[in-house]
């Protein structure tokens, strides 16, 4: 017990003075499901949390090959160039769906991973999205202790893991491509809602001209959501992130979107009601495990089922019964 206290301790210390050995050691029993683990590991996340806050979280997703690695290459080593600290934590809903990984390989982003002032860290897999997310989370917190300016959360553009990545950044980057004639098809009216920027990735060579027309429809297509409680207008861009074009003026952007809603306060109001999303997305997961965790409830609910079975209760009743044990 001694040690692990001491542990907790230095590993915090460490963390502190930016030691990445130390955050990934920290990360790695976040991710853990060990009784121990998990404890230790919120003894590390209280310690750090005075210290966390402090960054500007940014979320990027799009469909597989649209550029999301070479992106965040491109924009972290910019920013890495103006002195700032980049962590990039990804969460990848493949991991738990089929064990493999869409975004954890690791010949992705060589130069950002060899820069000393950026940290890649993919998500853990075998999880559940919600268990990756939660553990994301938390480890947002380790990573600005650290002292990381910049937080970009990677996702794929696939089912609801970039609603859980708008949940916990300040800034939603929505990358794409562009087709030819076709941009608006295939999208999800909901993930256009939550951008707070369309970029669209390869514009260069035989693409460019695809690209400043669909530029032209996403920009038509974002007049026709209602005004954002940010005040902010979602802004479509041009990049090509192989030829390191267009990446400076997507920051750009993002500093003006810190200053507005810095300034009209809806920054922190956003961050406070992420704060309350996850308190409530937590209590409701732990409560839902608790409850069908417990022998008694196992063996009831096989029993109630009997009785549905039999026409002899209904599932309402049965609901009612089971959570009045
Ligand atoms: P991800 O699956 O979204 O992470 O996509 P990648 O970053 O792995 O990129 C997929 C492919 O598109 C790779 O072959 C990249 O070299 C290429 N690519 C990425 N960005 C650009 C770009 O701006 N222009 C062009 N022409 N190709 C790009």
């Amino acid at each position: 017990k001694r040690n692990t206290k001491l542990n907790t301790k230095a590993l915090v210390a460490s963390i502190l003075k930016s030691d990445t050995v130390a955050l990934s050691r920290a990360i790695t029993l976040i991710e853990s499901n060990h009784p121990s683990h998990i404890k230790q590991a919120n003894a590390i996340i209280k310690a750090c949390l005075p210290y966390a806050n402090q960054s500007i979280r940014i979320g990027v997703t799009g469909v597989p090959g649209v550029g999301k690695s070479t992106f965040i290459e491109a924009f972290g080593k910019y920013l890495t160039s103006k002195g700032k600290r980049v962590a990039v934590l990804a969460i990848d809903p493949s991991s738990s769906l089929s064990k493999g990984s869409i975004l954890g390989d690791k010949t992705r982003m060589e130069a950002l991973v060899k820069d000393e002032h950026a940290f890649i860290r993919p998500s853990s897999s075998g999880d559940s999205l919600g268990g990756v997310a939660r553990k994301t989370r938390e480890s947002i917190i380790l990573c600005e202790a650290a002292g990381f300016d910049v937080i970009i959360i990677e996702t794929v553009g696939v089912g609801q893991s970039e609603t859980t990545v708008h949940s916990m950044v300040d800034f939603f980057l929505l990358l794409k491509l562009a087709g030819a004639g076709d941009e608006l098809q295939g999208i999800k009216r909901g993930i256009m809602e939550m951008a707070d920027a369309v970029v669209i990735n390869k514009a260069d060579g035989d693409t460019l001209k695809h690209a400043q027309l669909a530029k032209v429809e996403f920009n038509k297509a974002l007049q026709l959501y209602p005004i954002k409680a940010s005040r902010w207008k979602p802004k479509v861009m041009l990049c090509s992130a192989l030829q390191n074009e267009g990446i400076d003026s997507v920051w750009k952007l993002i500093s003006d979107y810190i200053a507005i809603t810095s300034k009209n306060h809806y920054f922190e109001k956003k961050r406070q009601e992420q704060n309350k999303f996850w308190l409530i997305q937590t209590i409701e997961t732990q409560l839902k495990s608790h409850f069908f965790n417990r022998p008694d409830i196992k063996k009831e609910l096989e029993q109630q089922l009997e009785l549905i079975k039999a026409n002899e209760t209904t599932p309402f009743a049965a609901a009612d019964y089971l959570l009045n044990l």
